[in-house]
């Protein structure tokens, strides 16, 4: 039998294939037959293109439901997707092509001489299609005149179904394999974990080059059999208009920090919502009980990455923590371990390590980083810090990167962060480590105020003392309006590291 996850997915599609697939709000309903019919004409676009089972597709372009098409239709063929942002510029899509060397590339109509130019200069034999969000560009018109049925390739388990790059918070994105029984060992988890229901309607407001809403949000559509209504962006009023015709909401935290910053955000508008969930960047304790004393839901908060999907999450029924992402999912084993790569006891701080069926089967053209990455027992290394507690649930405390070393003494950057946020007047904060003439390294905290405070760096100093280690306590303070924040709502600290690189010397 095949492992193809398009095999698995149509397994579930509801038997009316009349049944809504993706609703565009004030725009069409695509039903599933048109994903069957739509994917099936572009499948044979991909083979006549020259698309081999393993070879790569990339596809920049604005989010769209023929976008999702394509992605379906990658599986059908065999091909491997590899989904770009679409904020990436013309020398970093260089480094993306010649690196992954796609035998096709889709990209939006307004951008083909770009692309072209890019191919001819990095030598890969791509064929170049063009996709644009409203319908047009020729895989469309060359879809139209074919078939609008495709047998679906055999595929192995083990074979990959996409090389998903990361968001490059901490050095250059590196391109993540995920294997069809990846991204079906993940999808079957969270969609039983977090109890979809046969009549559920996904509101889909997050981007699709990324795990979050490209496998996460989809995916679990997919198996649900259910419908999604596709927002072309996130817009805070357009999805408070929409929430009352949908049950499941996901977003990154900066979504729920906008939203709460709506009046028209209560009890009512949420009527029909049965969950929400954030994950991508941590969420903060404030935003979590704003939320639930607004809506009266508490959202569910997951983690995990570009390099396997979901690893922990908050329980449906039961307790959901704020500041913590949960317990392990199900299929998976998380476990904190020392610098030597020691497991640590419950309860103490380390480096996080995960082990399941959906993790990643390796970097892309990094056979020695992989290896770097994994443990002897086969565990992953995350990169990422955090601990247990008692009844198992995780906390992420930073990301080893983001580790500061002042006076030799380890700094949590998150654990500073948590203070400063509570301080009266402050709305957030990122503490950053920069090289120190005398502590090697020392934090330096960029804070956001809250408008019409005046906040003085020697106030927070001081009254960070009383409250902290003095290690712990940065040696400066400085307000900005607001942090620099990618698409995914994540800090860039890189950003900012660069910016007050000169501060100290
Ligand atoms: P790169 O690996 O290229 O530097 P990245 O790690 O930000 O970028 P992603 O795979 O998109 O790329 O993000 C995964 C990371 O996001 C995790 O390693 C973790 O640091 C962070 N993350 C995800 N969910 C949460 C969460 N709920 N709370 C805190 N951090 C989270
Ligand atoms: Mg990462």
């Amino acid at each position: 039998m095949s492992d193809n996850l398009f095999e698995l997915f149509r397994s579930r599609f509801p038997a009316d294939r009349s049944r809504p697939f993706i609703i565009v709000p004030a725009g069409p309903v695509f039903s599933y037959g048109d994903l069957e019919a739509v994917s099936a004409r572009f499948a044979h676009v991909l083979v006549a293109s020259g698309v081999k089972p393993g070879d790569r597709v990339a596809v920049q372009v604005e989010k769209s439901p023929q976008a999702i098409f394509v992605y379906m239709a990658c599986l059908r063929t065999g091909a491997v997707l590899l989904p770009l942002n679409t904020a990436y510029q013309p020398d970093e899509l260089e480094f993306f092509l010649s690196d992954a060397a796609p035998a096709a590339v889709i990209c939006q109509p307004g951008r083909a001489e770009q692309l072209a130019a890019i191919i001819g200069k990095t030598g890969i034999a791509a064929r170049l299609l063009t996709l644009g969000a409203d319908n047009t560009g020729s895989l469309v018109d060359e879809a139209a005149s074919q078939p609008a049925d495709f047998a679906t390739v055999a595929r192995g388990g083990g074979d990959v179904a996409s090389i998903l790059y990361s968001s490059g918070t901490t050095g250059r994105p590196k391109g993540a394999m995920m294997s069809h029984a990846n991204l079906a060992a993940n999808a079957q988890t969270l969609h039983q974990l977090w109890g979809w229901q046969p009549d559920d309607v996904l509101l889909h407001a997050l981007p699709i080059f990324h795990t979050h809403g490209l496998f996460v949000a989809t995916n679990c559509v997919l198996l649900n059999g259910s419908a999604m209504i596709f927002c072309a962006k996130f817009d805070a009023e357009q999805v408070l208009d929409l929430l009352p015709q949908a049950s499941v909401f996901m977003g990154v935290p900066t979504f729920y920090t906008r939203l709460l910053t709506s009046p028209r955000l209560n009890a009512d508008t949420c009527r029909n919502m049965r969950l929400f969930i954030s994950g991508s960047a941590p969420l903060l304790s404030e935003t979590f009980n704003d939320f639930v004393s607004r809506t009266g839901h508490t959202i569910l908060e997951r983690y995990g990455m570009t390099e396997g999907g979901m690893f922990t999450s908050n329980p449906l029924v039961g307790a959901r923590k704020a500041g913590t992402v949960g317990p392990a999912l199900p299929d998976m084993a998380v476990r904190i371990t020392d610098d030597n790569g020691v497991v640590l006891p419950q309860g103490e701080v380390g480096g996080i390590e995960v082990k399941g069926p959906n993790v990643f089967i390796g970097y892309w053209n990094m056979p020695e980083k992989t290896k770097a990455e994994f443990t002897a027992d086969g565990f992953f290394k995350t990169g990422d810090v955090g601990v247990i507690d008692a009844e198992g649930y995780v906390s992420i405390v930073g990301r080893a990167k983001d580790l500061i070393i002042s006076g030799g003494y380890n700094v949590y950057p998150k654990e500073v962060e948590d203070v400063i946020d509570r301080l009266d007047g402050v709305v957030e904060s990122a503490v950053i480590g920069m090289p120190h003439p005398d502590f090697g390294e020392a934090g330096l905290a960029i804070i956001v105020g809250e408008s019409g405070r005046e906040l003085s760096a020697a106030a927070v100093l001081a009254d960070l003392k009383g409250r902290l280690a003095n290690y712990k306590v940065p040696k400066q303070v400085v307000f900005v309006p607001e942090l620099p924040r990618n698409t995914m709502g994540k800090v860039q600290k890189n950003v900012l590291r660069d910016f007050y690189a000169e501060m100290w010397k």
